[in-house]
């Protein structure tokens, strides 16, 4: 029988009734004619709730306990949803990442797959049961539980689908798929049909929040077919997917990300090794830097700018600083009210055009552009935090994504 591998999010297995319900369609599934491996969240904001407690008991929890503890909530939920299916009368075990084989470097709270022995499962699965997994974790060589980061158990359904030849990955969640924009900010907003594991990077990476990047890489590297939709209804979702796609609007989806914040260093010599005694010393700290930009300089003197995360300003400026002062540079300025907007678009790929409408659209409604940054299927702006609604809704209207 075909291996289908399911994900059920927090909110899907939320309490008793709806445990009860996602188990009704793991049985359809199964009723199918398919083989069900069906991964888990934790129930509702139960990693929340433990990460608060821990923070209860002291400010620095250990990074071991905190993901074995943390590991906790994804057990409590495959273990309920193996007995509302026992209950049902289908045969079905629930698994802890460890059980089923899903082996791990030893980085706590985000920790990378390394392997995965899916003999045990494959043994369940042969005699007919339903197999439950506890997402978001997994185990180190030396049998420490390990958890995958924030929305890990997506990473845990599309690594179990690419190890068992799985056709799909359905992944089901309280979201009815991936659309034009954030339908909360835009109600014109479409669900789209199919988007590309390219164009889903994109997303994840520059502002949606429908799904943990992890994810959708492994998608891509083992060419899973991901399908989001919602275990609510029966609404078609979205195939992310490597495949032709129907020809559509250039522009797929446009994203709005208020996590930036911005540090400019004025002043710096413009001389070999400057850009990398201060990008160095950062990524030795751990402070992931995105945009970059040095103007043009004047008399062999430019300004550098770049964005963090907001959370990393501080962590950043303590290492720029010094350095700055070092060479002379003039001061070193900050700005964290800002947002990111990105149009993504697969069909932008060598097709003029698609920036200057994207500027002229901001021009018109008065929208100031600090700073820009493009791929080949995605442009960026860097603009004023509370202007960023403004700009996604007129863009929106612009590239016509409304009447998708
Ligand atoms: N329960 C974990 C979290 O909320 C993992 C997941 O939901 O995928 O981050
Ligand atoms: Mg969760």
């Amino acid at each position: 029988m075909p291996v289908v591998v399911q994900k059920y999010g927090g909110t899907s297995v939320g309490n008793a009734e709806r445990i009860r319900n996602v188990a009704r369609r793991i049985i359809a599934t199964k009723n199918n004619g398919n083989d069900v491996v069906a991964v888990v969240s934790a129930m509702g904001d139960t990693t929340d709730d433990l990460i608060k407690l821990a923070y209860q008991i002291t400010d620095q929890p250990n990074a071991r306990e905190l993901d074995v503890l943390l590991s906790t909530g994804e057990i409590v939920a495959s273990t309920l949803l193996a007995m509302a299916l026992k209950n049902f009368g289908y045969e079905a075990i629930s698994l802890s990442g460890a059980q089923a084989g899903i082996h791990t470097d030893a980085n706590y709270s985000h920790a990378r797959i390394v392997n995965i022995d899916a003999s045990r499962i494959m043994q369940e699965i042969h005699n007919g049961t339903i197999v439950i997994v506890a997402g978001f974790q997994g185990i180190t060589k030396d049998s420490d539980t390990t958890t995958l980061g924030r929305g890990g158990s997506d990473t845990t359904a599309v690594a179990l689908a690419a190890s068992l030849g799985a056709k799909v990955c359905e992944r089901y969640t309280d979201v009815e798929g991936i659309f034009t924009t954030d339908p909360r900010l835009v109600p014109e907003a479409s669900k789209l049909k199919e988007v590309s594991y390219e164009e889903m990077l994109e997303l994840t990476t520059y502002g949606s929040k429908v799904m943990h990047p992890r994810a959708v890489e492994l998608g891509q590297i083992y060419n899973v077919p991901i399908l989001v939709a919602s275990s609510f209804n029966d609404h078609h979702g979205t195939l992310i997917h490597g495949g032709p796609m129907e020809i559509r609007n250039k522009v797929t989806a446009i994203t709005q990300d208020m996590d930036v914040a911005k540090i400019t260093i004025l002043g710096v010599p413009d001389k070999p090794g400057v850009a990398a005694s201060i990008f160095e010393p950062l990524a030795k700290a751990g402070v992931s830097v995105d945009t970059i930009v040095q103007n043009a300089s004047i008399q062999n003197i430019a300004d550098l700018t770049f964005t963090v995360a907001k959370g990393e300003t501080e962590k950043a400026l303590i290492v720029v600083r010094p350095i700055a002062e070092n060479m002379g540079a003039r001061e070193c300025a900050v700005d964290t009210k800002l947002a990111k907007v990105s149009i993504i678009g697969s069909g932008m790929q060598n097709t003029p055009g698609y920036a200057s409408s994207m500027f002229s659209t901001l021009f018109a409604a008065g929208i100031n552009i600090q700073l820009i940054t493009t791929s080949e299927i995605r442009i960026t702006v860097i603009i004023a935090d509370d202007n960023a609604d403004e700009a996604v809704k007129a863009l929106h209207k612009a590239f016509e994504l409304d009447l998708i």
